[in-house]
This record gives C-alpha cells, structure tokens and sequence, in this order.
C-alpha cells in the first residue's frame, strides 16, 4: 500500500496559558510534491497556528512520525533505473549536495533506504 499522508497527534503545555496543546505533525504528498504541516491548538486558550512547508519536514515532525509509525524501507529493484530523477527528489528531500545524494542512492539499490512512509512513497512515485 502506498501512504501519502501520514499525521501524528503530540500534546505539550501551552507557552500562553499552561494548558494541553494539541498539535498536529504531517507528511503528504500533494501534486507529486512532498509538504509537511503543523498544526497547534490550545485546549485553554485561543493559541493556536498552522505551519505547511514543501521538501523536507522538520526534524520534530519526521521523528514523531517515525515514532508513531515506524520506518519504511525501500529498496530499487532494477539496476538499470535512471538514477537522475532519483537524486533530484533526494536533494530536494534532504536538502543534500549532489555527491551526498549520490551516496544515498547508492544505499537504494543496496541495503535500501529508511525514512518515513511518505518520504519512501514520494522517492517510489519517481517516474
Ligand atoms: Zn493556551
């Protein structure tokens, strides 16, 4: 199964008012491209915001879904796929020089790569 979005619930307190704050962390992807979201919200107070972004999540977002979730892998099937589509969604990805994404795509058609099910899902939709 292919997941194209992915969200997870993390509470914490408030900064205004020290009650529960709600927030929402998510991956999807939306016309091919990969975006993340952040969405908080004050169970108390009126605090509350939404964040979206296109390319790689923050940190906090991928770890939190990674916890919730867990990792995906995927792994390159055909040694003979065109590598240059690949690297473009790597560096956009990962934010990774060209040698670095290089070095990723390496691990694709060995080991396999690890991220979250919507990273993995969004390098797999590579035409
Ligand atoms: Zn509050």
């Amino acid at each position: 199964m292919i997941i194209t979005t992915q969200g997870v619930k993390v509470t914490s307190l408030c900064a205004n008012c020290d009650g529960v704050l709600v927030r929402d962390l998510g991956q999807f992807i939306e016309r091919g491209q990969l975006r993340w979201g952040v969405e908080g919200r004050c169970a108390a107070c009126t605090n509350a915001w939404c964040e979206t972004g296109t390319g790689p999540a923050p940190e906090e977002v991928r770890q939190a879904l990674l916890a919730e979730h867990g990792a995906a892998r995927l792994r390159l099937a055909a040694k003979n796929t065109s590598l240059v589509p690949v690297l473009r969604i790597l560096r956009e990805m990962h934010h990774l020089s060209l040698d670095e994404a290089r070095l990723t795509a390496a691990d694709l058609t060995g080991p396999g790569l690890i991220g979250t099910s919507v990273e993995m899902a969004h390098l797999r939709a590579v035409p």
